[in-house]
């Protein structure tokens, strides 16, 4: 009938015009590139890209307070537990596969091969010792103040800071180098806000809260169901208001590609280790994300994974956008729920976890890129060393905040607990804004699959609950 097609041609129009932006920006970027636009006006034209980050980080917090506590409501804690269980197996399983996945791809391609180049900018990176960087994790989970939790996540810093230590002795300047360097140690607790989290939220302390408290005020009975009530409209308004911003998001991809692609850094000194190094990520996230996912997608469900991730396409180009899982939350909702038809209950509860805790991508990253840089120092990493890189690089990208290159922060972590440089990382930053884009779809396309798998396990008890739901509508 005619209203299905208008229906059809809407929610394809939707696709097509994200795609298109996504082409648009990438021509335009280039286009626009050779007339070496300042800093200011690059920051001009990337603006309607900035208001849609903006738009879709307003949402984050009510979205994923909101829908976690309705989640965890509407569930009885067996069977919340059972697919609880399920989400954290998966969640492990498929990270320690992508940090597997890139450990093999980057000892097999040997991207750091050579004598070390100078690529990026100097710069000192704090050092964090992965004790310290552990219990910041659980410090996170417990945030103290719950306001404070909206706006800011923290860490704490112990342990050594380096300092640069300048002398003047009759006019001649002595300048610390590496060997003289004073590490100062610090004793007292400091605390900090996360770099780059100046706009973000303590996810993991707000999830850890949300679903302590819908758990809570789903087993509360009548005297529950104000609350229930209201976070379960405060959900659907927010929902609403995401698919108000889903039809301007197109135009502001379209514009952060765009500007991103202007900014960029030279590519000439893409070539040798640095272009190996991205060819390496961009084979390692390829495998994970078009092989491994998928075929767990289908071994499990025995359905076509590609037809699940068409209706994610919208998700993946809003990550590969924005750089950012907790951004593009609301637009995973939206996919999921209305093209996959994925059960609600399912979708609020697992999709925030996600976000917060799931990166396969991040993982994936981390791991190979500690391995990279051992290899671009000439280190041998021997088992061992490989099995904590393993280790640190799956609790760092746990710890990583679904934020636009969280994952470079993070990295401090897995590069001390085996020894090497941290100052290193400089050495990839040119192209990490790239790759965090790539390893962001990577991780926005691992937590949607997880929410199809885990939903698809959860089939009975999602059915008896609607039984024992329909039940109890008739006695009403
Ligand atoms: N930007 C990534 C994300 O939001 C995190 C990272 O930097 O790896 O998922």
């Amino acid at each position: 009938s005619k209203e299905d097609v208008q229906a059809f041609l809407k929610k394809n129009a939707f696709v097509l015009f994200t795609v298109g932006a996504v082409v648009v920006g990438i021509i335009l970027g280039f286009a626009l590139r050779p007339y070496k636009m300042s800093y200011r006006e690059v920051k001009y034209f990337s603006f309607p890209g900035e208001v849609l980050m903006r738009m879709l980080q307003m949402l984050v917090l009510p979205l994923l307070v909101s829908s976690l506590i309705t989640g965890m409501a509407a569930l009885d804690s067996k069977a919340s537990g059972k697919m609880g269980m399920r989400a954290v197996i998966y969640y492990m399983t498929t990270t320690i596969i992508a940090v597997f996945i890139g450990i093999i791809i980057v000892l097999i391609i040997h991207p750091g091969k050579g004598s070390k180049a100078e690529f990026g900018k100097q710069q000192t990176i704090e050092q964090v010792s992965p004790a310290d960087a552990f219990l910041d994790l659980i410090r996170n989970m417990f945030p103290p103040n719950l306001v404070q939790a909206c706006t800011q996540q923290f860490k704490t810093r112990y342990g050594k800071r380096k300092v640069q230590v300048t002398i003047t002795v009759n006019d001649t300047i002595f300048n610390s180098t590496n060997a003289t360097q004073e590490v100062m140690e610090i004793t007292r607790e400091e605390v900090i806000p996360v770099p780059g989290q100046v706009n973000g939220v303590n996810a993991l302390g707000l999830v850890v809260f949300s679903m302590c408290f819908g758990l809570i005020i789903g087993n509360m009975k009548e005297r529950g169901q104000l609350l229930r009530d209201f976070f379960d409209s405060l959900n659907d308004a927010i929902m609403s208001l995401v698919a108000i911003i889903m039809w301007y998001a197109p135009i502001g991809i379209l514009f952060l590609i765009a500007g991103k692609i202007v900014e960029m850094d030279d590519l000439t000194q893409m070539g040798g280790q640095l272009g190996m190094y991205t060819i390496t990520v961009i084979i390692g996230l390829m495998i994970h994300g078009v092989l491994i996912l998928p075929m767990l997608y289908f071994v499990i469900t025995r359905q076509n994974p590609f037809i699940f991730i068409a209706g994610l396409l919208q998700a993946l180009v809003t990550a590969l956008g924005t750089s950012s899982s907790s951004a593009t939350l609301p637009v995973t909702f939206k996919c999921l729920e209305e093209n996959n038809k994925i059960d609600k209950r399912i979708t609020r509860f697992i999709l925030p976890v996600g976000a917060t805790i799931n990166m396969d991508g991040t993982a994936l990253y981390e791991a190979l890129a500690a391995i990279f840089i051992a290899q671009v120092n000439n280190m041998e990493m021997n088992f061992g060393q490989i099995i904590t890189i393993s280790i640190t690089a799956t609790a760092a990208s746990i710890g990583a905040a679904g934020i636009p290159q969280a994952g470079l922060v993070t990295m401090v972590i897995v590069l001390t607990s085996v020894g090497l440089p941290t100052d290193d990382i400089t050495l990839i930053i040119a192209v990490d804004w790239f790759l965090d884009r790539l390893r962001t779809t990577t991780n926005v396309l691992g937590d949607s699959i997880g929410a199809g798998i885990v939903e698809f396990l959860s089939r009975h008890e999602l059915r008896s609950k609607d039984v024992e739901m329909g039940n109890s509508v008739l006695e009403e």
